[in-house]
């Protein structure tokens, strides 16, 4: 028995296939063909539709070969003239052709006797390929030939734009062309891709059908404009952008609406009340902090659960904002979970939370999901007792059961994705109640962004500074001048100050990042006489880690050598002067992060931007962008322009899902309206609103579960 159906049981005659079933009901499509379509994000027969090409060959004219341009691939009708080996450099086999007007050569690096003999002299040949100025003139390596009985012969085809996909290694061409084929006859049956726009929607979006759409992408007719759809702005694909972005906002929307539904505790005992912790933090709360309480604590007394994201730039100050919260929750009777993206900031926010309101009698505990004590705390976690979990992803384990969590905060939200946040919300729903949620990012996110990607979330926005910070000053220095920025340090550490050394690598790995760190900072302790320098890495135990954090925080250290596992939130406020070495390689959000680190304290900060020349204009654009603003609005716009959503939204890190067709910067004016329609779709049409929802988010389902 073969393994994979056989054709007579394939989809094509089989009406019950629809858009969701298995591609390997596509004929031709076992198990390890599907395994590979997979690494394309191509599961189902509908994901085989929605995987646009890239750009497409023009098949639908023949040019004659004197109108030949460089670079432009064209179709071309040609007489062999001759055909010979050369030996050069390379061996080849040089065919010269003609239309009679025009010659043009061809020339094959991988060649046999049967090829050589196929292009014998006086053979008619219709070619495709990209020409190029070669030696002689117009040249074609490695075109596609097919031989034809005579000129006529050769004018004598189908015209078509053969659409170019996004392939993986094992996929070719040709095998996506046929699945493209076979699922495009599937469209023909209309209850295959049921229209998923209500019909009484109106605007240039939505003014084809969504098979039209999707076969005009696949098999444009002639005269379509390719570079309009190579790029994604032909009508056939903002028309199918539209539903996406539509899709999207619906299914954050009815995710919203549910989570609403549910019942949460309703803290409204003021309790002691806030100033036995603002008295005890040693500074005064912003008025940026204290209107961001407000708006927290307002949502944490309703009955319904609160979805809260609060945006602040980095140190802005929104671990208070979230002691806060933890604390009101506490003296409501319920428990805190606080969420932290990596252990050090986990080991951080513990002892933060820990000096802020163990005094006020709050247990504060840390989970990291290795340590013997965890048992115990895990056990008073569970009985209810009121008080504080601070943790990395080992909150979610199942092992920790909260039995009274009344409020989950989550820290620097572009690293966790909606998947993530799904997880916690299960985890708290587990009794009657629901927990309230905080998120908090620091990283800015402009509007329509946010609401495209948050718009289950209300927001709050921490736009003040605390006060007495001095601005950073930032340089970009190439690495020739290495010896000079060494010598600022041992001046820097010279005035008491201290350093960061922040050692990047491009792939992340930690084991080459770990070297690298290790090479820097034994250069350094060599270079700089007496100077005081330790170093922290992925690598490293957590506990080893800790030890080398806090001896740099109480100042028995000079130059922290780090990676960047000190991205975010680590604050050391001596911390003057931070040098970036390969600051060319990181982006303009994580550039941004870094450099928070500094300026945290009084004296005026530097950061240094060393980095490695020849830059690309991508990374000239962003040490510019850095050199010039601080603003973590301004620098997150850039950083829009410059990268592009999904990695301005950290999708890439978290696994979140992308845009399959829609780009939010592109599509904007769809984005707008598909916000602004939403709210209508979901009340009056819960059909669609639902099939929008399954056809294009991958947590469809999820979504639909809760
Ligand atoms: P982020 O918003 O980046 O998470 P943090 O919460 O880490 O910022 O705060 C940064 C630093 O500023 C910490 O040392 C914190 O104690 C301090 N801080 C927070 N709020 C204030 C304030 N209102 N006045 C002075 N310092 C503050
Ligand atoms: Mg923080």
């Amino acid at each position: 028995m073969p393994s994979s159906p056989p054709a007579s049981s394939s989809a094509a005659t089989d009406a019950t296939v629809g858009a969701t079933a298995s591609v390997r009901r596509l004929a031709g499509v076992g198990p390890k063909l599907a395994e590979r379509l997979s690494g394309l994000g191509i599961v189902a027969i509908g994901d085989v539709l929605l995987h646009r090409p890239t750009r497409y060959e023009d098949r639908s004219r023949i040019t004659p070969v004197l109108e030949l341009a460089p670079g432009r691939p064209a179709l071309a009708v040609v007489r062999v003239e001759s055909a010979e080996v050369r030996m050069g450099r390379r061996r080849s086999l040089l065919v010269t052709t003609s239309d009679g007007a025009g010659r043009l050569w061809l020339r094959f690096f991988h060649f046999g006797p049967a090829q050589q003999a196929r292009l014998a002299p006086g053979t008619w040949l219709r070619v495709y390929g990209e020409p190029r100025g070669g030696a002689y003139g117009a040249e074609m390596v490695h075109p596609e030939t097919e031989v034809v009985a005579d000129a006529a012969a050769g004018h004598d085809f189908v015209p078509s734009f053969t659409p170019v996909y996004p392939a993986v290694s094992g996929v070719t061409q040709n095998r996506l062309r046929d699945l493209v084929g076979q699922a495009l006859s599937l469209l023909d049956r209309s209850d295959f891709w049921p229209e998923g726009l209500p019909a009484d929607l109106t605007g240039p979006a939505v003014a084809m059908s969504a098979a039209e759409a999707l076969r005009h992408i696949h098999n444009p007719p002639p005269g379509a404009d390719l570079a309009a759809l190579a790029d994604g702005r032909d009508p056939a694909c903002r028309r199918l952008a539209f539903e996406e972005l539509l899709g999207h906002q619906l299914a954050l929307r009815s995710r919203r609406k549910q989570i609403r539904s549910d019942r949460a505790p309703a803290m409204r005992e003021p309790g002691r009340g806030l100033a036995p912790l603002f008295e005890g933090l040693g500074f005064a709360p912003t008025n940026a902090q204290r209107r961001v309480i407000g708006e927290i604590l307002a949502d944490m007394a309703a009955a319904a659960p609160m979805l809260r994201l609060v945006q602040g730039d980095v140190g802005s100050g929104k671990t208070v904002v979230a002691a806060a919260a933890l604390l009101t929750a506490v003296d409501n009777g319920w428990q805190g979970a606080f969420m932290a993206p990596t252990e050090l900031l986990a080991e951080q926010h513990h002892a933060s939370l820990s000096r802020w309101l163990e005094p006020l009698g709050v247990p504060v505990w840390l989970i990291t999901g290795k340590r013997k004590k965890d048992d115990e705390i895990i056990a008073a976690i569970g009985s209810g007792q009121p008080g504080v979990a601070v943790g990395t992803h080992a909150l979610f384990q199942n092992a920790v059961e909260f039995g009274r969590l009344g409020l989950a905060v989550i820290d620097e939200q572009h690293r966790f994705g909606v998947d993530q946040r799904l997880a916690l919300r299960n985890k708290a729903g587990s009794g009657r109640m629901t927990a309230h949620q905080l998120i908090m990012t620091a990283t800015p996110i402009p509007r329509t962004l946010a609401m495209s990607a948050y718009a289950d979330l209300d927001t709050s926005v921490i736009d003040e500074l605390p006060p007495g910070r001095t601005p950073i000053t930032t340089v970009a220095i190439p690495n020739t001048r290495r010896d000079e920025v060494i010598a600022r340090i041992g001046d820097a550490v010279a005035e008491g100050r201290q350093v960061y050394w922040v050692c990047t690598l491009i792939e992340a790995s930690h084991k080459l990042e770990a070297q690298a760190a290790e090479a820097a900072a034994e250069s350094l302790s060599e270079a700089l006489d007496g100077v005081r320098v330790s170093l922290v890495h992925g690598r490293m135990k957590a506990a080893e880690k800790a030890r080398a954090m806090t001896a740099f925080k109480e100042g028995r250290i000079d130059v922290l050598v780090a990676t960047t596992v000190i991205e975010v939130g680590v604050d050391v406020p001596n911390a003057s002067l931070m040098i970036i070495e390969n600051a060319e390689r990181l982006g303009l959000a994580q550039l941004h992060q870094l450099r928070g680190r500094v300026g945290r304290g009084s004296v005026a900060s530097h950061c240094v931007l060393l980095y490695q020349g020849p830059l690309s204009d991508t990374a000239r654009a962003r040490l510019s962008a850095l050199r010039r603003t601080s603003d973590g609005f301004a620098i997150a716009r850039a950083d829009l322009e410059l990268r592009g959503p999904g990695e301005v939204l950290g999708t890439r890190q978290t696994g979140a899902q992308e845009f399959r067709i829609a780009d939010l910067v592109r599509d904007a004016d769809l984005a707008e309206s598909a916000l602004s329609m939403a709210d209508d779709v979901l009340a009056y049409h819960p059909r669609e609103a639902e099939l929008l929802i399954e056809r294009w988010t991958q947590a469809g389902a999820a979504y639909a579960r809760v």
